[in-house]
């Protein structure tokens, strides 16, 4: 941040001094023409003999020229450093705050648009700076300077030069609104563009699979073309745009020459002073045009910055109690006490959920997809809040404690397991990335998986696709097991294994499950029947609870689930 500070205003000062340097350009030419070529007497300054003079100066101008180009240029590489390291300052920023944000956020956007932010929007704060501020302290500095010398010149001719003024201004902002509506159209239609590929590329497995490559491809030619269409509009609006003023400015140009012109005519003007003076009015366009552009690039570069914003001023839902205190020592209890809980309001996915579950005990949750199970473990590991009643751990609410510290106390092993592109030990490590190695090789032997894996270091391919599903799962446990946390929620897997895999697999969760607090969603007949309770859902309640034999007795909803989930009759 403070290197940024620095460079920016080195770059700044270098830059003025760039722009004095320029100020001083037309002189040489004034003294050329009105002294050395023309009748005007000599500065005493120069030498009496006009060739050595003529020499002199044009060396005095080269040596300006030089001056100014290597100001201008030095300048421009520290402030566009400055430029990029505000970015790279603000992409830090924000991908820290997209960590942190709560599901309620992710839950709701497509990954793409997130990506596209951090990615291309951040940008838009090295424009701002380099397109903005820093051109607006250059054009406006060397304006203010041009002012001064052309007023002290020629007060009439000055006011000629500014008459075009208020018709630049008036275009401007004619076209600046135009420019900025369809920018923001750009750039929401971009941004869609990164989500449709994000998506697809994502699930690319799966598009192959329906070979529906066609259909993605269509998709994204159509959002892909939109893109252009509206970045075409939003060029021919700037390309007009600067048709225009260029077309102002050239008027005030020739309106300028005529008018001089006239004067010299007249022998109130030297040649060598309109010289300088024509000059001055082609260089006073310039900082002018640039900072009428200037709008335009700051409408554009201020679009993707407030998207930028939207998600910085995002607040994380779940959040930290100011009095909250860290999970420690952890024994595993579990309560749910009436716990009411919907995505949307006045949509509630779970009503009135109340169990109790000890250290040592296995909760089946059991119930036809969507019914909510994979909910209720969102609200254990604090995902969400619930709207009514309370989720307790150790007797307290969930929401006394940091929620980071009550997620270290709870291991998950999914049914998808997710493998980061890193190697298999940092894999295992995921939940105790300090871990030693033999703590990690341990933890890979409770789990069968060091049998298959035969280095440590080896990288797995992204998304772990170079493991079968059943190693996968098998890396997900030893992930378990070495995070040995007291709270545990098992998805059992519901792909077909191969018959020595689901054995190796099973031995390691029944070895996982001992002494902890264990949730699973279960999918095999074998794990209900020696789960200590079953939890029933039916249309977000729990319809009946007990063992699987007692269940089974009942002859109730939990015996109609059995012979459509497991397929056997009870
Ligand atoms: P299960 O795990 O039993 O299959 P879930 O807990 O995943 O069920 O889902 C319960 C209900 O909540 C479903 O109707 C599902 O569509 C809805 N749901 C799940 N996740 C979300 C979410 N992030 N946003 C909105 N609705 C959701």
């Amino acid at each position: 941040m403070r290197s940024q500070g620095r460079d920016a205003a080195t770059g700044i000062l270098l830059m003025l001094a760039g722009v004095a340097a320029g100020l001083v350009v037309p002189w040489p030419m004034q003294i050329i023409v009105d002294c050395i070529l023309g009748a005007k007497p000599m500065p005493g300054w120069l030498p009496a003999d006009k060739l050595t003079a003529l020499a002199a100066v044009c060396a005095g101008l080269l040596a300006i020229h030089f001056l100014r180009g290597a100001l201008a240029t030095w300048s421009s590489v520290v402030l566009v450093r400055a430029g990029l390291r505000m970015t790279h300052e603000l992409r830090l920023r924000v991908y820290e705050h997209l960590q942190k944000l709560s599901l309620v956020f992710h839950d709701s956007r497509a990954v793409g648009d997130s990506v596209y932010r951090v990615t291309w929007d951040t940008f838009s704060v090295q424009t701002l700076f380099n397109g903005g501020i820093v051109q607006i302290i250059g054009s406006g500095v060397t304006l203010a300077g041009m002012m001064v010398v052309m007023l002290k010149f020629d007060v009439t001719l000055t006011l000629l030069a500014l008459i075009v003024a208020p018709a630049l201004a008036a275009s401007i902002k004619f076209y600046n609104r135009r420019i900025s509506a369809v920018s923001t159209e750009y750039h929401d239609r971009e941004s869609r563009v990164s989500a449709i590929i994000q998506e697809s590329i994502a699930a690319i497995r799966t598009v192959q699979a329906f070979a529906r490559e066609d259909d993605e491809i269509r998709r994204f030619g159509t959002g892909a073309a939109q893109s252009v269409d509206a970045n075409v509009r939003m060029t021919r609006e700037q390309v007009m745009s600067s048709f225009v003023v260029g077309l102002i400015t050239a008027a005030g140009s020739v309106v300028m020459l005529w008018v001089g012109g006239q004067r010299v005519l007249a022998g109130r003007l030297s040649l060598g002073e309109l010289l300088v003076f024509i000059a001055y009015v082609g260089m006073l366009y310039g900082p002018m045009s640039s900072l009428s552009g200037l709008a335009t690039a700051i409408q554009s570069a201020l679009t993707p910055f407030r998207r930028v914003v939207e998600i910085l001023e995002t607040k994380p839902v779940i959040r930290d109690l100011p009095e909250a205190k860290p999970l420690t020592g952890c024994h595993g209890v579990v309560r749910f006490e009436n716990v009411t809980f919907g995505y949307e309001a006045g949509k509630p996915v779970l009503r009135g959920i109340d169990f109790e579950a000890q250290p040592g005990e296995m909760f089946a949750l059991v119930g036809p997809s969507g019914v909510g199970k994979s909910t209720m473990l969102s609200l254990l590991l604090r995902f969400y809040d619930p709207q009514a009643g309370r989720v307790l751990v150790d007797g307290r609410d969930v929401r006394e404690f940091q929620y980071r510290s009550l997620r270290q106390q709870i291991s998950i092993v999914p049914q998808e397991p997710v493998l980061f592109s890193a190697s298999i030990a940092e894999n295992i490590a995921y939940g105790r990335p300090n871990a030693s190695r033999e703590e990690i090789i341990a933890a890979a032997k409770l789990a069968e998986a060091d049998s298959f894996i035969k280095d440590y270091d080896q990288p797995v391919g992204e998304r772990g696709v170079t493991l079968s599903g059943g190693q996968r799962q098998r890396l997900a446990i030893a992930r378990a097991f070495l995070k040995n946390s007291p709270i545990l929620i098992l998805d059992e897997p519901t792909a077909a294994l191969d018959a020595e895999t689901e054995a190796a697999i099973l031995k390691a969760m029944d070895r996982l499950r001992q002494n902890r607090t264990v949730f699973v969603v279960a999918h095999r007949l074998s794990t209900v029947r020696s789960a200590t309770q079953l939890l029933v859902l039916h249309d977000g309640q729990i319809v009946e609870r007990g063992t699987h034999d007692e269940l089974v007795a009942k002859d109730g909803h939990y015996a109609r689930v059995v012979r459509l989930q497991f397929g056997t009759s009870p």
